[in-house]
């Protein structure tokens, strides 16, 4: 009886070759355009302390309740969690290593995320963010810059039907005051609010406003709004951040709902969303988060931030009939007898000196067998290698899309490859 076979965890994917062309192809387009506005790459661990996550995200918010897949490490008890998102990760790197010292600094990271969520289209219990922060910078025009900034790269990607909700959140006095209002109203319509909103109605009641239980969306959209307790700061503040807005031909819709799902925002906060994905409609979503680094134990400086998720920009791509792009082979090496198999390594080895992609066939077989191999692939051309060919010193170059055969001595080998590359 064979051995029974073992599966991935559920809701955590293989991304195979095929795809994974993609992902490198999107990992590059994304380098480049974090580049062209000067954000420079950091890479935190995967797992940190539990209580980080605890501290920044909030200990009631939906993240740390239930989704993080938290544990003792059985080797010396610490209290671990991988890694639900990564602003808090940033921010911990950044004090542990003096970053902000003597200037802000502009960052970003892509990497797997982990929440244990219900697996459907869109989300997974292991997922991927790229994101952006920016740390120490008080003024609208950064919140503004990387609005902007996904907007130039929604058509970089050829992403459209992608709308941009922005709100803002205030300063802590603001939402005290609105908080309380808030519980107010609430306690009147509690027969309507779920387990959930019940148990976070004096915790954390502004997280009841991130709700997507339908049954609480009336009662929801007729809360006090937390833009009437806004202080003169905060309203210029978003005001500006909506002016350069305007500027570059940025059109958003205020939505003063938007409370975004952690405790650390505050001001600006914005969500990309397509109607194209179902729930799961949120590509990209951030906003300032002032009071964290604070939190975290660092001297106060403000930052703004914001991630967005990976898979579902992937399926936006795919939907709109975007192929996997596929980086074919230059050439394809067959050779037979024990001189030949020399004189193959020594050539591909020769042609990869020069940049050109090669397949070296391994495992033995008749020319014929190794031959069909080579038809198969998606090289432009084969080079046959046998007794002849190490007698003359040369090799047969057979192109695979039309084109007659020749011997060719190996010196001229590159120039013959990169004509046919170049007529393909
Ligand atoms: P949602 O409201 O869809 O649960 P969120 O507010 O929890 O999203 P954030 O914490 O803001 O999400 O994460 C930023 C982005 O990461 C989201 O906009 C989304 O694109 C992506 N994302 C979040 N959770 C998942 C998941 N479980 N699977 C796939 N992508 C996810
Ligand atoms: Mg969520």
């Amino acid at each position: 009886m064979s051995n029974p076979t073992i599966q991935a965890v559920r809701g955590m994917n293989d991304i195979l070759p095929d795809e994974a062309q993609l992902w490198l192809w999107f990992e590059d387009t994304v380098r480049v355009w974090l580049e062209g506005y000067g954000y420079r790459n950091i890479r935190m661990p995967l797992v940190e302390q539990t209580a980080l996550f605890k501290r920044a995200i909030g200990e009631v918010t939906d993240i740390v309740e239930k989704e993080m897949y938290s544990f003792a490490d059985s080797l010396n008890g610490d209290e671990l969690t991988l890694r639900p998102e990564g602003t808090a990760s940033c921010v911990r790197a950044v004090l542990q290593h003096n970053l902000l010292y003597n200037a802000p600094q502009r960052l970003y990271y892509s990497g797997q995320m982990f929440r244990h969520e219900r697996p459907q289209k869109g989300r997974y219990r292991q997922f991927h963010q790229i994101g952006v922060e920016s740390l120490g910078f008080s003024g609208p025009d950064i919140d503004a810059e990387q609005i902007v900034m996904c907007a130039r790269l929604w058509n970089k990607l050829g992403i459209r039907d992608v709308a941009l909700q922005i709100n803002t959140l205030g300063d802590a006095a603001s939402r005290l005051r609105h908080r309380d209002k808030l519980i107010e109203y609430l306690e009147q319509h509690k027969e309507i609010l779920d387990a959930d909103a019940q148990r976070r109605l004096y915790s954390n009641p502004l997280r009841i406003l991130d709700s997507k239980n339908p049954a609480m969306q009336e009662v929801i959209s007729a809360a006090p709004k937390l833009m009437d307790e806004l202080d003169e700061d905060a309203i210029k503040h978003f005001e500006a951040v909506q002016a350069i807005l305007k500027l570059h031909g940025i059109v958003f819709e205020i939505n003063p709902r938007l409370v975004r799902g952690l405790d650390y925002y505050n001001r600006t906060v914005f969500e990309w969303i397509t109607t194209r994905l179902g729930a799961q409609g949120t590509i990209c979503a951030g906003g300032r988060y002032d009071g964290l680094i604070e939190q975290i134990g660092g001297k106060p400086a403000p930052a703004c931030g914001f991630a967005m998720g990976v898979e579902r920009l992937l399926a936006l791509l795919q939907e709109d009939g975007m192929q996997n792009p596929s980086v074919p082979l230059d050439v394809y090496v067959v050779h037979q007898g024990e001189q030949a198999q020399n004189l193959a390594w020594r050539v591909a080895e020769d042609l990869r000196d020069a940049g050109l992609r090669v397949l070296l066939h391994c495992g033995g077989g008749s020319f014929k067998s190794q031959m069909k191999k080579a038809d198969g692939s998606d090289a432009i051309c084969a080079l046959v290698i046998g007794d002849d060919e190490v007698a003359a010193n040369a090799v047969m170059l057979k192109p695979l899309r039309g084109g007659e055969q020749q011997r060719v001595e190996l010196n001229e080998l590159q120039q013959k490859i990169r004509e046919l590359n170049l007529s393909k």
